[in-house]
């Protein structure tokens, strides 16, 4: 069985003002595919993941999202319909409780799903993450930085979206916890069957978790293919990989 595309961007230009930071992106990602984003700072994988989830308005192209064009549609809908979206820096409120933030993740879908529903959810989030059922009454701000990490994902995870943008998710954590911000990322996928498309610095952990790979370079997609290839192109191992 030929699995679905979830998510087909076409043909992406993106603006700043009047500079052209993303020059015509075509990338697709299968149902149950985890899909990195990789290259160097600048090359626009952050602007391009705006341009899929509705924050980055100044675009051409066409992006489909389950068989719909959602390209002119606001970020705030397109979680409605599935997608969600983790930002870099995480972007959780530091002055709200994590519980509280969590609800936040879950905010549109009420009062068409119920309050009891919902908090049966959480408490399948409160299972895959112990450390935030530990502090759901700290303050966000009070968590270290992989645990605001996994606040984001689980917050994401109660949109229940079919696609999850992760956004550099291990930006800023000691490699220990990185590496496991990661294992739940594919872990969230074999649980929960979601989609992932993931932009991460660390081009090796990325393409350990994921299927298939685009390399970005100053706006264009240079490379793809399944993470096997990309592992093993030269130009990635001498530009992304290092020696190891
Ligand atoms: P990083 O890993 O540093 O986030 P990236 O690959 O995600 O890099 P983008 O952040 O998408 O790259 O940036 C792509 C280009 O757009 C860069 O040249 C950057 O300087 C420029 N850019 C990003 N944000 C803005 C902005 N708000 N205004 C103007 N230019 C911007």
């Amino acid at each position: 069985k030929v699995a679905n595309v979830i998510l087909q961007a076409e043909n992406i230009v993106a603006r700043y003002g009047p500079v052209e930071v993303l020059h015509g992106i075509n990338l697709n990602v299968k149902e149950g595919e985890i899909v990195s984003l990789l290259g160097s700072n600048g090359a626009g994988k952050t602007t391009l993941l705006n341009c899929i989830c509705g924050l980055h308005s100044s675009k051409e192209g066409k992006v489909r999202f389950r068989g719909e064009e959602i390209t002119k549609v606001p970020a705030e809908l397109v979680v409605s319909r599935g997608m969600a979206h983790v930002p870099e820096r995480r972007q959780i409120f530091s002055t709200m409780t994590v519980e509280d933030n969590l609800w936040l993740g879950a905010s549109h879908r009420m009062p068409k799903t119920s309050k009891k529903e919902i908090a049966k959810e959480m408490e399948t989030v409160y299972q895959r993450f112990p450390i935030l059922a530990e502090r759901k009454w700290q303050m966000g701000g009070t968590l270290s930085g992989g645990q605001q990490q996994m606040l984001a994902i689980g917050r994401a995870l109660l949109s229940r979206p079919q696609l999850l943008l992760l956004d550099e998710p291990s930006l800023g954590l000691a490699p220990l916890i990185a590496k496991e911000i990661l294992t739940i990322v594919q872990e969230i996928r074999a649980e929960w069957g979601t989609t992932v498309l993931l932009v991460e610095q660390n081009a090796r952990a990325a393409l350990a978790i994921s299927d298939r790979a685009y390399v970005l370079s100053t706006g264009t997609v240079m490379l793809e293919g399944t993470s096997e290839e990309i592992m093993n192109d030269p130009r990635v191992q001498s530009a992304y990989l290092g020696h190891a």
